[in-house]
């Protein structure tokens, strides 16, 4: 059943954020989008992955929410003493985007996150489900990983800033030693 119904979607970068938008707008939902990754280390590297967002949500009229705050020390401090790092990186963004939810009156949050083959599905939907539960917004959880290839065709095409690396200063260095971090698959 199709439903109308205002949703914030947690937005990691402009490749993931194609298919997914395309997507939850097919079931109905009318999209915000929100930036909220303080994982993505450094500066400049976020700024990229911002810009294409931004870009991408401009032309196709999507409003788009940044957090600008970019508590670096916080982050990395988080991540070191995270039993797993990428539970911890997937609960603190999608806590800040049922907050925002919450405050912009929009009762449903979801997140691009859950596009990618290389990040733990059951990670995800339970860092969302905890943020749903504390901030009583409805975490729409979906498995988007068959369109990950769509996103790549789509991002290729549209010459889409493609990131090489997950987002964290410990994923910039695993790319080169062939390595995944704690909680990737
Ligand atoms: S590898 Fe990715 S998901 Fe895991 S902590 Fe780093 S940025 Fe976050």
């Amino acid at each position: 059943m199709k439903t109308t119904e205002p949703l914030l979607l947690h937005a990691c970068c402009g490749p993931c954020m194609t298919v997914v938008c395309e997507q939850l707008q097919r079931e109905g939902f009318a999209i915000t989008a929100f930036f909220y990754n303080p994982n993505i280390h450094p500066w400049k590297e976020r700024e990229r992955r911002l810009h294409a967002l931004t870009e991408y949500a401009d032309s196709k009229n999507i409003p788009l929410e940044i957090e600008e705050e970019y508590p670096l020390e916080e982050n990395i401090r988080m991540l070191l003493d995270a039993e797993n790092r990428c539970y911890a990186c997937f609960k603190d963004r999608l806590t800040a985007t049922a907050d925002r939810a919450l405050e912009l009156g929009i009762e449903n949050f979801s997140t691009t996150l859950s596009v990618s083959p290389y990040q733990n599905q059951a990670h995800i939907k339970e860092a969302g489900a905890a943020a749903s539960l504390e901030s009583g917004v409805r975490f729409i959880y979906r498995d988007f990983r068959e369109l990950y290839r769509e996103s790549i065709k789509i991002s290729r095409e549209a010459e889409i800033y493609r990131q090489p690396y997950c987002g964290c200063v410990f994923s910039e260095r695993d790319r080169y030693l062939k390595l995944k971090s704690p909680g990737q698959i």
